[in-house]
């Protein structure tokens, strides 16, 4: 299938490793530009080398703390000189958190707050105006199954990713009119070195090996019995903002190895 993402000019953000590589990989892979952003300059610089190497694509890596609003401002300004806006953004950066609500001081819910949520918002403002001129674009945010089905020991990142997909169902019903298509993935477990150092600290506890801790979470949690690849699951991403999606507006879809416990 032809996605006609050629010529596309896509803004991923937390792309310099996991998820939001894997999405700027295959959207390169498709012939879209690029404008990538984490804050670790080197790492992104040296993936954005490699993905204009390898894909023969534009490149451009952009240094931004997307919780910072002076840091959106520059990262959308150079997407704007550089490439004369952007058609696609995909709002991935983001982390898991580790707390009790009891013990959580109020920092920590402004700082997930600022990057779950008002990253979102505020690229929101500063990009929708220039997909507006160009006449249409697509918005994803990258949630969490942790949106509707909670993990226990991080309430504050299940509750500001439940706060981005009510957002992005907000930001879908108040753009579409704009041809502006926006839509939410939550994704359930996926491999990345984030899980892989979790698994080395934790199953010692356990006195197994990080495989098998791995192995243990994906028997126990996803009826699959494994993990994603971050290229399997950004296949959906891209697909997402292809318009062979043109319908999909304002929905909410979970790749997860069928770990949620309901039906939706
Ligand atoms: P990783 O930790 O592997 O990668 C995160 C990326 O985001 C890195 O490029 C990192 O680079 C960047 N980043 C982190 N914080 C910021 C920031 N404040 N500003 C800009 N860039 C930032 O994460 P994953 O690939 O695992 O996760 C990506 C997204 O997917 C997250 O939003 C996560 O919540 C979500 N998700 C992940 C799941 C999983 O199982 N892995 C499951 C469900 C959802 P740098 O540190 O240099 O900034």
């Amino acid at each position: 299938m032809d996605l006609q993402l050629k010529g596309k000019v896509a803004l991923v953000t937390g792309a310099s490793v996991g998820i939001g590589l894997a999405v700027a990989e295959g959207l390169a892979r498709e012939g879209a530009s690029l404008v990538l952003c984490a804050r670790n300059e080197e790492r992104l610089a040296r993936e954005c080398a490699r993905i204009a190497r390898e894909q023969g694509t534009r490149v451009l890596g952009v240094r931004a703390d997307v919780s910072r609003t002076d840091d959106l401002a520059g990262l959308a300004a150079r997407a704007e000189r550089e490439f004369g806006g952007i058609d696609i953004l995909v709002n991935n950066a983001g982390t898991g958190s580790a707390e009790t609500i009891m013990e959580a001081a109020d920092e920590k819910w402004q700082s997930f707050w600022d990057l779950h949520v008002m990253a979102a918002v505020r690229l929101a403002r500063l990009v929708v105006p220039s997909m507006r001129k160009r006449g249409g674009g697509v918005i994803i945010h990258n949630a969490s199954i942790c949106a509707r089905q909670p993990l226990w020991y991080e309430p504050i990142y299940n509750t500001t990713k439940a706060a981005l997909v009510m957002f992005s169902k907000c930001l879908a019903n108040e753009v579409i009119k704009d041809n502006i298509r926006v839509n939410t993935i939550n994704p359930g477990l996926v491999m990345t070195p984030d899980w892989r150092k979790s698994a080395a600290i934790l199953s010692k506890d356990q006195g197994i090996t990080p495989d098998e801790y791995l192995d243990r979470i994906a028997k126990e949690n996803a009826p699959i019995g494994r993990f994603a690849s971050p290229e399997e699951l950004a296949r959906f991403f891209v697909f997402l903002c292809s318009p062979c999606a043109s319908y999909c507006v304002g929905s909410t879809y979970y790749v997860d190895g069928g770990w949620l416990r309901v039906v939706e």
